[in-house]
């Protein structure tokens, strides 16, 4: 039984052609649907596009029932594409998969989902014995995973597999950290700047304090943490009224999560005393509103687990020397991993994503199915 790497290859390059970037992936789920009906498998799409603002109907789930008694093995990739993927015009050239540089390629994550399409037909077409499969197709990885925080795991039998995305087959992912992000709102009073500047409250010198005394950037060896947008003032002659700041803190430890989320709360707190003050007789202060959202869990995979040391044994014999890993970016993997799914991550070979210079690496691409049809066939669990 083989890989057929051609016909991959051409599937690979056709769904280069359709255009669905994040919360515009209706085309995408269309087309995964028709193609795992065509493979005979059983579809589910479930409504995850009712919940948050997607052009989708829901992430597309499929069931395969397998030649052998066993617990189905998930297959999982992302529906959506980052921008700008219109037009792509896909090209091999030494051994890569390349664009004419005004588009990305997509191949994060058009390439996982071509392996889960050729992997499914190999073993239809074969006469050896598998497993039942179970695919997960989700949307909106890119924009926040939104497709997984809203996936209606309740289709699936199966508790464990793996998701096809980021770059190289040498490295597993089971560990990526927990992430909040913040918005902050800090509301000074405006006061002409030329006439009574002593009147106001500038809500950037408020900020300012704040961050003077705010530990940002690298916290420790499992935390980071950042402001990166910041938004505010209406003139130059009035002192700013109000200034809102966006962020993010994340960490692979979480008391130090917590710890740091405080840290950032309690120097805003501080700021906003620092600028309590007294006009015409009357107590006026800042106001802060800090906000905060979970962006996504932690993902805890044991490399001791039997699936982990599975996987990492197929990669042995087809000679790859994978190795499990740590990522500092968050994945479908977390989501689902709160939903009861394990599914730590394996590259596919795509590499420079989010960017018109993204490239497939062929070989890598097409050893990474060779592995995925191994680790999926070989699967038996009762
Ligand atoms: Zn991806």
């Amino acid at each position: 039984m083989k890989i057929n790497y051609d016909r991959m290859m051409k599937q690979f390059i056709e769904m280069t052609k359709i255009d669905a970037t994040s919360y515009e992936e209706l085309p995408m789920q269309q087309y995964m649907e028709k193609e795992l009906k065509k493979l005979g498998g059983k579809v589910y799409v479930d409504d995850a596009g009712k919940k948050f603002k997607t052009t989708a109907k829901g992430n597309v789930m499929a069931r395969f029932p397998g030649t052998v008694k066993s617990k189905p093995f998930i297959l999982g990739a992302h529906l959506d594409t980052v921008a700008p993927c219109k037009n792509v015009k896909a090209s091999i050239k030494n051994g890569k998969v390349v664009t004419d540089g005004t588009t990305v390629l997509g191949a994060d994550d058009r390439a996982g989902l071509a392996i889960i399409l050729e992997v499914i037909r190999t073993l239809k077409e074969s006469k050896e014995d598998y497993p039942p499969i179970e695919v997960a197709c989700t949307l909106c990885e890119e924009g926040g995973m939104y497709g997984a925080k809203f996936f209606d795991a309740s289709f699936l039998q199966g508790k464990e597999g793996i998701i096809l995305d980021d770059q190289t087959p040498k490295e597993l992912i089971v560990n990526a950290p927990k992430a909040y992000i913040f918005e902050i709102k800090i509301t000074g009073k405006a006061s002409h700047a030329g006439v009574s500047p002593e009147k106001g409250i500038s809500a950037l010198e408020v900020a300012a304090k704040a961050i003077s005394m705010m530990k940002l950037g690298r916290i420790d060896k499992l935390t980071v943490a950042n402001l990166g947008i910041i938004k505010g003032g209406t003139g130059t002659n009035i002192v700013m009224p109000e200034l809102v700041l966006e962020g993010e803190a994340r960490s692979r430890n979480l008391p130090a999560l917590e710890k740091q989320v405080k840290h950032m709360k309690e120097c805003f707190k501080k700021a906003e005393k620092l600028f309590t003050k007294k006009v015409d007789g009357k107590t006026i202060k800042p106001k802060i509103e800090f906000r905060q959202e979970l962006k996504y869990p932690l993902l805890n995979i044991s490399p001791k687990l039997p699936l982990i040391k599975y996987i990492l044994s197929r990669a042995k014999a087809h000679k790859i020397d994978m190795e499990t890993k740590s990522c500092g970016g968050g994945f479908d993997s977390n989501v689902l991993a709160s939903k009861g799914l394990i599914m730590p991550i394996i590259g596919i070979g795509y590499y420079d994503n989010h960017t018109v210079k993204e490239w497939l690496d062929i070989k890598e691409f097409n050893k990474t199915a060779d592995l995925t049809l191994d680790i999926v066939k070989n699967y038996r669990k009762q």
